[in-house]
Formats: C-alpha cells, sequence, structure tokens
C-alpha cells in the first residue's frame, strides 16, 4: 500500500534529498509540504502542521527536515495526532527529548524512525563486515569541510542545540556506532568555540576502546583544501580507508568498492519497512558521543566566526 506522506521544513536537505528520494519510492506518495516561505509542486501546501493535521487526516506519515531546535515539538504534535514520524539527524537537540518521543511514539502505537542518513552510504555495511571478523588496532576519523560552503547563512547551527561542527561530526559518529562490533566511550573532547558563538567549530574526540585501540576523530570547519570525511582503520589484520562519506572504500591501499550516493533512497525504503512491520528505529548512541563530548569537552576559545 503507497503511505501517504507530508514534508516538513522545505530547505536545502528537503530539495536536495528527500523530495527525489520520495519521489523515486512507489511505497510513498508526497501528498503535502508544511513551510513557512516555500511550495513544492503539485503538493498541498500548509503553513503550519496544526493546518496539515486539520486539513488532511488521510496522511499517515509525517518527515520532519527542519533543524533540530523546533524538532521536539513538531514531532509531538504529528505522534499525538497518531502519525507515523521521520526524523532527521540529529533526532533532537537533547537526548531527553529523544527519549520522550520515542516514549510517545509507543504509547500511540506508531512508528518513529531516528534516521542516520550517513549509516546508509554504500559503503558502510562492507565496512562493517571486514571488521567483524579483525581486532583493531587504530581508528581515526577525519571530518573536515568548509562550513561557509556547507551551511552558507545558516544561523541555527550556531545557536544552542544546533551542535555546530557536531552537525556533520554525528554523521561519523553515526557511522561509528554502526560499524563497531561493540561499544565505546568518549574519554576526552577538546571543543574550539568562536568566541562570538554559542557551539564548536572544531573538535577532537579520544575514545576508550574495550579492547585498548587507539581510536580518535578529529571534526573541523575551517578546512578550505580538500574536503575530507574519511575513517582510517587498522587492524591486525590489514587497513582500510573509508573516504567520501562512506561512498569509497579501500582495502589494503586498493580500491574495494566505489558507490554512489543513495543514503536517502535507503532511508525511504527502511522507513517504509519499517511501518510494514509495525517497528520503530531510535537508536541514540551518536547522540550519546555528542552529548559526553559537550559534557566532558574542555572548552577554548578561538576567533570569532563570520559568514
Ligand atoms: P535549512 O535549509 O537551514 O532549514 C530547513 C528548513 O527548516 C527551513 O528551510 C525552514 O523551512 C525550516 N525551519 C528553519 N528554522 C525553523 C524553525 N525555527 N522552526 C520551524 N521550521 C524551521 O537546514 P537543512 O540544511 O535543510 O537541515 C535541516 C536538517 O537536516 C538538520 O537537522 C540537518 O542536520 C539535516 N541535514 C542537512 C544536510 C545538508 O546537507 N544541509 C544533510 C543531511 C542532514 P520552511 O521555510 O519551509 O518553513
Amino acid at each position: 500500500m503507497t503511505e501517504k506522506l507530508a514534508l516538513v521544513g522545505i530547505g536545502k536537505i528537503a530539495r536536495d534529498q528527500h523530495i527525489p528520494a520520495i519521489h523515486g519510492n512507489p511505497d510513498w506518495s508526497l501528498e503535502a509540504a508544511v513551510s513557512r516561505h516555500a511550495a513544492v509542486d503539485g503538493v498541498d501546501h500548509f503553513a503550519t502542521l496544526d493546518e496539515l493535521l486539520q486539513n488532511r487526516p488521510d496522511i499517515t506519515t509525517v518527515s520532519l527536515a527542519i533543524p533540530p531546535q523546533p524538532r521536539f515539538e513538531y514531532a509531538a504534535k504529528a505522534l499525538k495526532a497518531g502519525k507515523h514520524v521521520m526524523l532527521e539527524k540529529p533526532p533532537g537537540q537533547s537526548l531527553a527529548e529523544c527519549y520522550a518521543l520515542e516514549a510517545l511514539a509507543k504509547e500511540q502505537g506508531v512508528t518513529i524512525f531516528a534516521t542516520w542518513h550517513s549509516r546508509y552510504a554504500d559503503c558502510v555495511p562492507d565496512l562493517k563486515d571486514w571488521l567483524s571478523s579483525r581486532t583493531i588496532k587504530r581508528l581515526k576519523i577525519s571530518w573536515k569541510e568548509d562550513v561557509r560552503r556547507w551551511h552558507p547563512g545558516q544561523e541555527w547551527i550556531w545557536e544552542p542545540g544546533g551542535m555546530g561542527v557536531f552537525d556533520p561530526g554525528i554523521n561519523a559518529l553515526s557511522i561509528l556506532t554502526e560499524v563497531l562490533p561493540y561499544r565505546v566511550h568518549l574519554s576526552q573532547a577538546i571543543l574550539e568555540f568562536p568566541e562570538n558563538r554559542a557551539t564548536p567549530i572544531a573538535a577532537k574526540l579520544t575514545f576508550v576502546d574495550p579492547g585498548g585501540a587507539d581510536m580518535s576523530a578529529d571534526f573541523d570547519w575551517r578546512h578550505e583544501g580538500p574536503q575530507t570525511w574519511d575513517i582510517e582503520v587498522e587492524t591486525d589484520r590489514g587497513s582500510a580507508r573509508m573516504s567520501l562519506g562512506g561512498e569509497r572504500l579501500e582495502i589494503d591501499g586498493v580500491l574495494a568498492k566505489e558507490g554512489a550516493n543513495h543514503e536517502y533512497a535507503n532511508l525511504y525504503a527502511r522507513m517504509a519497512a519499517l511501518l510494514k512491520a509495525g517497528e520503530s528505529d531510535m537508536d541514540l548512541s551518536p547522540m550519546i558521543h555528542v552529548c559526553d563530548a559537550f559534557s566532558l569537552g574542555r572548552r577554548i576559545a578561538t576567533d570569532p566566526f563570520h559568514f
């Protein structure tokens, strides 16, 4: 059966990824857009979620492509109206918000899906499989990009709850928590905050690995050279380097796989499968690392940031 879906927040990611992915999947029919500013061709438009809920009771699923700060209020309202809900990453601006949404979905008997798009990159299952039979000695994440290029004018990323450099960094953590055969936890974080902003522009993280591996992550938003979304791993039986955020995988220096970007197509396929099974998927492990980084982090004030 085709599920009727409303997309909330018609911004960068809605246009770049959500709308094409929904149109490309026959399990979904995009019926409405909720937007304060924009319209989507060929679908109903509502300025508020309340108007959508009043006028289109036939819509079963609400997908939220808004920033994390307003997400709880929108998600709670949709769940209380009995809708299935799909959350862009990060699923909220705090862990407690996410737990509350998970409980509400359970109470309402509907599906909630905390999406982690980077986990659905083509090479992530291959790296996970490769690591499952090896002992990790060293793992290094380098997520370095130019914030002006990828987030032009987005003020919300610099506001409390916007997470700063963890907005992309949490994608790396979502891959880490997916591919590792066990849990790790953070022991140290160094966070650089522009003196005029509420969220960090750079972060260095150190993890405790139960097997003693040397594990770290380096996130930097001031990077103007080649953009880097890499995970390098050395094991007892060879090394791997996953780059382009999970689209490319080299094993022992030799190209093993070069994928394409199917992340959002995979997310909507997963949401359809969850609805059919009557299940939810609310893995919060990437959020736990981010919250621990804010809790443990040594804060360093750095140069002011202006777009
Ligand atoms: P964006 O373009 O800055 O904002 C998305 C839309 O959210 C806005 O166009 C606006 O839609 C709505 N919005 C903004 N502030 C709001 C508020 N206070 N209350 C209600 N609605 C608000 O952001 P984005 O880049 O698409 O990111 C949205 C989410 O997707 C974030 O959580 C981000 O981490 C995630 N994401 C982004 C990317 C990316 O490449 N940009 C990639 C993956 C995931 P209307 O004007 O239509 O109301």
